[in-house]
């Protein structure tokens, strides 16, 4: 059978994988399915021109409130406002991800752009705690709070309906007992690496904490991004910006 012939369970683009202020990578976004972003630190209108088959997202998920996963949301949403495309757009994200949005949209733009982008991208908010479940579009999502230098910082549990994978992913966070619960739940786990060797400081993973994640979860494909320099750790992959993984049961059987 060719590669080609294999069914796509999930499609994952990484558009942006460096940490915050290292500039080894664009900041912290990723696609899901041509349609999920999940962070929104990288120059993400920018990026679509440059990728095939990619289009301004429908859903845009945030992990927690810090500059480079969420520093890119206003223009992403004015691009959104710019295209023809029908529907609301949904953003997820910790409690309180509406009033975060306004108040950054309004800062930096002001309220009459703020109000031109509630009605143009018709923008609806979901809140996501822990163990709350939500649903959009064809996705399932399940928050998991994780510990990271800012509160709330919420891991997600996604399961994207007609595929039998499901992804656990991270923004910023240490190994703690949600990470743990995310990566024994998930097929698929991406998360962070940002130091090379311990100590990890501020609620980041280091390449030992990866190991030891490695190690307890041997049926979890674990993916690596938000890194100053690149990391090596046996059993995780290491993805950059612009790889496109196709996450299909080929994929998931070489753990
Ligand atoms: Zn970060």
């Amino acid at each position: 059978m060719a590669p080609c012939d294999y069914h796509v369970l999930m499609k994952l683009t990484a558009l942006g994988t460096g940490s915050a202020f290292e500039g080894m990578c664009h900041n912290a976004s990723h696609m899901l399915n041509d349609e999920l972003l999940v962070d929104a630190g990288a120059p993400v209108p920018y990026l679509l021109r440059r990728l095939p088959n990619l289009e301004a997202p429908k859903y845009i998920l945030i992990t927690h409130f810090h500059g480079d996963h969420t520093g890119n949301l206003p223009v992403i949403l004015g691009h959104i406002a710019s295209t023809e495309r029908d529907g609301p757009t949904k953003v997820i994200g910790p409690v309180g991800i509406r009033e975060f949005t306004e108040r950054l949209v309004c800062t930096v733009y002001g309220n009459r752009f703020w109000l031109r982008m509630v009605d143009e991208c018709r923008l609806e908010f979901l809140e996501v705690d822990d163990a709350t479940t939500v649903t959009f579009g064809r996705w399932t999502c399940r928050g998991v709070a994780l510990f990271h230098s800012l509160g709330p910082s919420i891991g997600y549990h996604l399961a994207c309906r007609h595929d039998a994978v499901t992804l656990g992913i991270t923004g910023d966070t240490a190994l703690c007992a949600g990470l743990s619960t995310l990566a024994s739940l998930s097929d698929v786990l991406l998360t962070e690496c940002s130091f090379l060797h311990p100590p990890a400081l501020f609620g980041h993973l280091s390449t030992a904490d990866v190991a030891e994640l490695v190690h307890d979860n041997p049926a979890t494909r674990i993916l690596l991004a938000h890194y100053g320099a690149m990391p090596h750790v046996k059993g995780a992959l290491t993805l950059h910006d612009g790889m496109t993984l196709k996450l299909t049961e080929q994929f998931l059987s070489r753990r």
